[in-house]
């Protein structure tokens, strides 16, 4: 005995942490079931490497999004906008925000097909222009030959995000988030937007202002200098522009404890976690937007977000589900769930580290095994 907990001989050792391990919880409550009942050297070490290289926990693990990347803001108003589909009160439509500016045009589907899609867009270009660039999930709307030909002829590029991952089409999700928000209060569907248009957003100018240069005049009454169209000061939209984003960032991250994910090099093994988790490997580098071609086990071709891989340790492709001992396992790559997330470049030397959010950690005291 060792207080009150077994000493467990190095013979039953790796038996007793498959034991531990029943039921697959993580690394802390692993240890907790360890700690009232038994004991040998390097058992946490042991718990937490066997916890960490469990093929069965690897792939239900939930991951913790990455931080926020804010899109950079385009050059000119209509540049590059973005286009989803929902659906609101059993009716269809179909939302297009501008990037620049965060106006958003809407327009009531009676039939959501390619074209009835496409017929909407190009009355909304024959208003405002046509983008340079179209951002849109891979909805058949837009996953369709339809669309590519309607791209050709009008001359824009048409960006989807990655499978699984809607948030790669964040822009337009928000914005049908604020639209569906309106429409599902107002009586007048058109006074809400119209409202949303005159409003001016946290960097002090309204969607009006930034796309067409000029306030719309609304049920509130204004003074008539108002409406007379001024030119945009550059310098200061961006200045506060890029504020706002920061400030957007900082609370993302720090709510939804955003953290880092490695980037993968080609010929990396990975775990797919949609729509089931599926063994798969990297074929070629990442795209800007952390969008992998990845080769499935079953040869297919397909990309995932970072957000949707796992590495695969090399102990899991050789080995998956044989009973190991702590000795011989190496340590994963990645951060476990129950870790706080360190800053790279510690202010503090010495045993304290902060935190992204600013706090002062000590290493934690463990069991002095
Ligand atoms: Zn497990």
């Amino acid at each position: 005995m060792f207080q009150s907990r077994v000493v467990i001989p190095k013979k039953l050792q790796s038996d007793i942490l498959q034991r531990l391990h029943q039921g697959h919880q993580g690394i802390v409550k692993c240890r907790a079931l360890a700690k009232i009942s038994v004991w040998w050297p390097g058992l946490s070490k042991s718990i937490e490497s066997m916890v960490k290289n469990c093929a069965t926990c690897e792939k239900g693990r939930t991951l913790h999004p990455e931080p926020l990347k804010p899109t950079p803001t385009p050059d000119y108003p209509w540049q590059r906008i973005g286009t989803d589909l929902f659906e609101l009160n059993g009716h269809q439509y179909l939302a297009i925000v501008d990037y620049f500016s965060r106006w958003v045009e809407i327009a009531h589907l009676k039939k959501t097909s390619s074209q009835a899609t496409i017929e909407h867009m190009k009355s909304i270009f024959a208003r405002q222009g046509i983008p340079e660039c179209v951002v849109s999930d891979n909805g058949p709307q837009y996953d369709s030959r339809e669309f590519r030909l309607f791209s050709q002829e009008y001359g824009f590029t048409h960006l989807t995000s990655s499978p699984y991952h809607p948030e790669g089409n964040g822009e337009a999700e928000r914005a049908v988030q604020t639209v569906k928000n309106l429409l599902k209060k107002a009586k007048d569907p058109y006074i809400a937007l119209m409202n949303y248009r005159a409003t001016p957003l946290a960097q002090g100018l309204s969607p009006a202002e930034l796309l067409n240069g000029r306030q719309l005049r609304t049920r509130i009454p204004t003074h008539p200098s108002r409406y007379i169209p001024k030119p945009l000061d550059q310098t200061k939209f961006r200045e506060a522009d890029y504020h706002q984003k920061m400030q957007q960032k900082a609370n993302f991250d720090r709510r939804h404890r955003a953290r880092s994910l490695s980037p993968l090099p080609p010929g990396q093994q990975v775990w797919i976690k949609h729509p089931r988790p599926c063994p798969a490997e990297v074929t070629t580098p990442s795209t800007p937007t952390r969008s992998y071609p990845v080769k499935t086990s079953a040869g297919t071709m397909t990309r995932r977000n970072r957000h949707q891989l796992r590495r695969r340790s090399r102990q899991q492709q050789h080995q998956s589900d044989v009973p190991r001992s702590s000795a011989t396992l190496p340590a994963t790559e990645e951060r476990i769930p129950d870790q706080e997330p360190l800053d790279p470049t510690p202010a503090f030397g010495g045993d304290a580290a902060q935190t992204r959010s600013g706090r002062i950690v000590k290493p934690r005291e463990r069991l002095h095994l």
